[in-house]
């Protein structure tokens, strides 16, 4: 662990104060021409005896703007502080949960995995187009049925297709052939250039992909592409479960991963992150965004420091091992959820290492799934419901619903 260290409450406010002090102080310094400042006074009054031993309110308060990628070139200087610690906390990611070589990553605190997707796409359509001269209708999104439905947003929004890799009913794992058949019918459709987009724990499902699958196929039929894998589920679980799998870093067909904060990490809103190899993220930046320095590769723009320091702040508390601690515990809860599950025979899902498990409908009460909140793959028709085992799903409030399944 190159930057995951776990750190008391007391390190975790001095390093937020510390990289405060290093932003500008709108009310010491005046800095007449930014249109930011801190958070209107009149309405978020701040009490500076309880802001004291509150890092992550006193960001909230003073507000500082990550507009651009701070991994790369010039940032705006007035929020360097904060900048810091989302460089720290991108290379804890890349390299110390993802496996990366130290240095080799750029990234940024996106608005969500669903931004962080759309701007993996944007990059290599931008890559195929700059550097192959390919036209739009020849790149296409290349992912399985199961895939998020923010890939087919990007799709969408790029003016390229998408083909689908249709998964197993039963095991939602997709055959080499099924890949080889939908690259097929993309390139009868005259697709070239791939964006491959494998799954670290599909959103209904937990299901994860090989890479390798996707690899040997694209191989085969001679096709360009680039590979990102949408680790928005899983990102933050998965690759503590223990479980061997080819979607890191150290694979160099990966060039770039999504992370979603907001869910298993339950931090703020607000926090996807993109990170990508060093040397894709030009292929996104703007040339006209001249008014801010050091320019901007982000689809987001302006954008809350406070929802980098939040994601610090909680990975930083836990430390690497306590991470992992609390992640066995999930584990553990969703291991026993499918022996009970097993011994009353209700048909189900799971992957292991995963803490989704998703049950065929036929086994549901429509009354219980609405009791506990079990949500549907669809709210017209539904086929599966799926548990999510969450810190607040201990295993009293499994039993209890089980009763009633
Ligand atoms: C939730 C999710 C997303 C989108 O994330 P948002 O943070 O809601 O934008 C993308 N991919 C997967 C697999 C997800 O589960």
């Amino acid at each position: 662990m190159r930057h995951w260290k776990k750190h008391t409450p007391e390190q975790v406010q001095a390093r937020v104060f510390e990289a405060l002090a290093g932003n500008v102080d709108y009310r010491e310094r005046s800095p007449l021409g930014l249109p930011a400042s801190h958070l209107d006074e009149k309405v978020f009054t701040p009490q500076p005896s309880l802001l004291r031993e509150a890092p992550f309110l006193s960001t909230l308060i003073q507000n500082p703007n990550h507009i651009g990628c701070h991994t790369l070139g010039d940032s705006e200087s007035f929020f360097a502080g904060t900048q810091e610690l989302e460089r720290e906390l991108i290379a804890l990611c890349a390299e110390d949960i993802l496996q990366g070589a130290p240095g080799g990553f750029d990234g940024y605190v996106a608005a969500g995995g669903t931004e962080a997707n759309i701007q993996a796409a944007w990059v290599y359509r931008n890559y195929f187009q700059r550097e192959k001269g390919a036209s739009a209708a020849e790149v296409a999104i290349l992912t399985s049925s199961d895939a998020h439905y923010s890939m087919h947003k990007a799709a969408n929004l790029l003016g390229i297709r998408l083909f689908e890799v249709a998964v197993g009913e039963e095991d939602r794992s997709l055959s080499r052939l099924a890949v080889e058949q939908a690259i097929e019918r993309a390139q009868a459709a005259g697709v070239r250039y791939f964006i491959v987009v494998c799954n670290m724990m599909t959103t209904m499902f937990g299901s994860v992909d090989k890479a390798s699958v996707y690899l040997e196929a694209l191989q085969k039929a001679g096709a360009s592409f680039k590979m990102h894998v949408d680790g928005a589920y899983g990102g933050f679980f998965f690759p503590f479960s223990e479980v061997a799998h080819d979607l890191h870093f150290g694979n160099e067909a990966i060039s770039s991963i999504t992370l979603d904060a907001h869910k298993m990490v339950q931090a703020p809103y607000g926090t996807g992150i993109f990170l990508a190899r060093k040397g894709l993220m030009k292929y996104a930046y703007t040339e006209e965004a001249q008014y801010v320095q050091g320019l901007d590769a982000t689809l987001s723009g302006s954008r809350s420091g406070a929802n980098a320091i939040s994601v610090w702040m909680i990975l930083m508390t836990y430390g690497p091992h306590g991470w992992h601690e609390k992640i066995h515990i999930l584990n553990y809860r969703t291991a026993w959820l499918c022996r009970q599950l097993s011994e009353k025979k209700v048909p189900f899902y799971r992957h292991p290492g995963s803490n989704i498990v998703t049950v065929k409908s036929s086994a549901v009460k429509a009354e219980a799934a609405r009791k506990y909140s079990l949500i549907p793959d669809s709210h017209g028709q539904p086929s599966w419901y799926k548990f999510v085992v969450m810190d607040h799903v201990t295993i009293d409030r499994l039993g209890a619903c089980l009763q009633e399944l």
